[in-house]
C-alpha cells in the first residue's frame, strides 16, 4: 500500500465566517486534515469519493456538510450571524442542545456525518448505509478520528423507518445526494422524532421540486419551516438546505417497502 501524501486543507476562514457565522478551532480544523487523510487512505480500496483535490474537499464535502447544521453551529458562536442564517435560526427556534441524536442517511463516504461529528462531538452519530463495504471503509477512518459516539448501521432507510428500535427515535435525520426531495422525505420523517427536524441537503432545488416536497410532508409528519439557499465560498454554485419539523406522527405506512419510494415516488 502507498503511503498518501496528501496536500493541506484550506483554512477559509472568512469563508467559513461570512456563510456560517462560525469556524473551527485549530484543533477542530487539525481533525478534519486527518479525515480527508483518512478518506484519501480509504479510497485507495473503495471508492468513496471522486473529490481528492484539497480546495474541492473542503467546499463539497467539509463546508457543505457543516452547512446544513450552522443554525446550531451559530447558537454558541461569538461571531456575527450572517443574515440568512438569523432568519432561519428564528424560524427553527431552536435552543442550544447538551446532546443530539442524529441520523446520516446514506452515508456513502461519511458525508454530512463525520464532519458533523468532528465538530459536535456531543451528539451521538448513526451513519447508515445499505452498503456493508462503505461501512466497512468507514470504521478505520472513524477509529483513527477517535470518535467514539459514532456507530455505523447497514441497513435500508426503508427497513429502518419500521422497525420499532429506531423509529421515530432521532432528533435530526441528515440526508444527502440519496434521491429527489421527496424519496428523502420519505426515508428520514419516519425516523424522526416529534418536534426533531430533517434536513435535506440539496444541490439545485426548483420551485417544482419544493412544491412536490410541500405536498407529501403532511402524511408524513413533516412541515418546511425554512429552506436556505447559500452561494458556496469557492466556486459559482449555491447549496440549498430544507429544514423539515416533524410536528405529527408519520403515517404508519411510511417509509414504504424497500424500492417502492425510489421507484414511485409520492
Ligand atoms: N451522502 C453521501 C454524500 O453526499 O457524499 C453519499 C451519497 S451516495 C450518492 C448515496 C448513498 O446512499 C450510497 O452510499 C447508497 O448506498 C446509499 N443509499 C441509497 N439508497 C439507500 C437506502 N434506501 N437506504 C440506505 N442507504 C441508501
Amino acid at each position: 500500500m502507498h503511503e498518501i501524501v496528501s496536500a493541506q486543507l484550506p483554512v477559509l476562514s472568512e469563508g467559513w465566517r461570512q456563510t456560517c457565522g462560525w469556524q473551527p478551532t485549530p484543533e477542530q480544523q487539525q481533525q478534519c486534515q486527518k479525515l480527508f487523510e483518512c478518506i484519501l487512505q480509504a479510497n485507495q480500496h473503495l471508492n468513496l469519493t471522486r473529490i481528492l483535490d484539497p480546495q474541492e474537499f473542503w467546499e463539497k464535502h467539509l463546508w457543505d456538510s457543516l452547512l446544513g447544521i450552522a443554525p446550531w453551529l451559530c447558537l454558541s458562536s461569538p461571531q456575527p450571524i450572517p443574515d440568512w442564517l438569523q432568519q432561519i435560526s428564528a424560524d427553527l427556534s431552536l435552543t442550544d442542545p447538551d446532546a443530539m441524536k442524529v441520523i446520516d442517511i446514506g452515508t456513502g463516504g461519511g458525508f454530512p456525518g463525520l464532519p458533523v461529528a468532528i465538530i459536535q462531538p456531543h451528539w451521538s452519530m448513526t451513519l447508515l448505509d445499505s452498503t456493508q463495504k462503505k461501512l466497512t471503509a468507514l470504521e478505520p477512518v472513524i477509529a483513527a478520528l477517535g470518535l467514539k459516539q459514532v456507530t455505523t448501521c447497514c441497513d435500508r432507510a426503508e427497513t429502518l423507518g419500521q422497525n420499532p428500535a429506531y423509529r421515530q427515535s432521532f432528533d435530526l435525520a441528515l440526508i444527502r445526494a440519496v434521491g429527489t426531495a421527496s424519496v428523502c422525505a420519505e426515508y428520514a420523517l419516519p425516523l424522526v422524532r416529534l418536534q426533531g427536524y430533517a434536513i435535506l441537503y440539496r444541490g439545485q432545488l426548483t420551485h417544482e421540486e419544493e412544491q412536490t416536497l410541500a405536498a407529501v410532508l403532511p402524511s408524513l409528519g413533516g412541515k418546511i419551516v425554512a429552506v436556505a439557499q447559500v452561494p458556496m465560498p469557492l466556486s459559482s454554485g449555491v447549496r440549498h438546505c430544507i429544514y423539515i419539523h416533524k410536528h405529527q406522527p408519520t403515517d404508519p405506512k411510511f417509509p414504504r417497502r424497500v424500492g417502492l419510494p425510489a421507484r414511485r415516488p409520492l
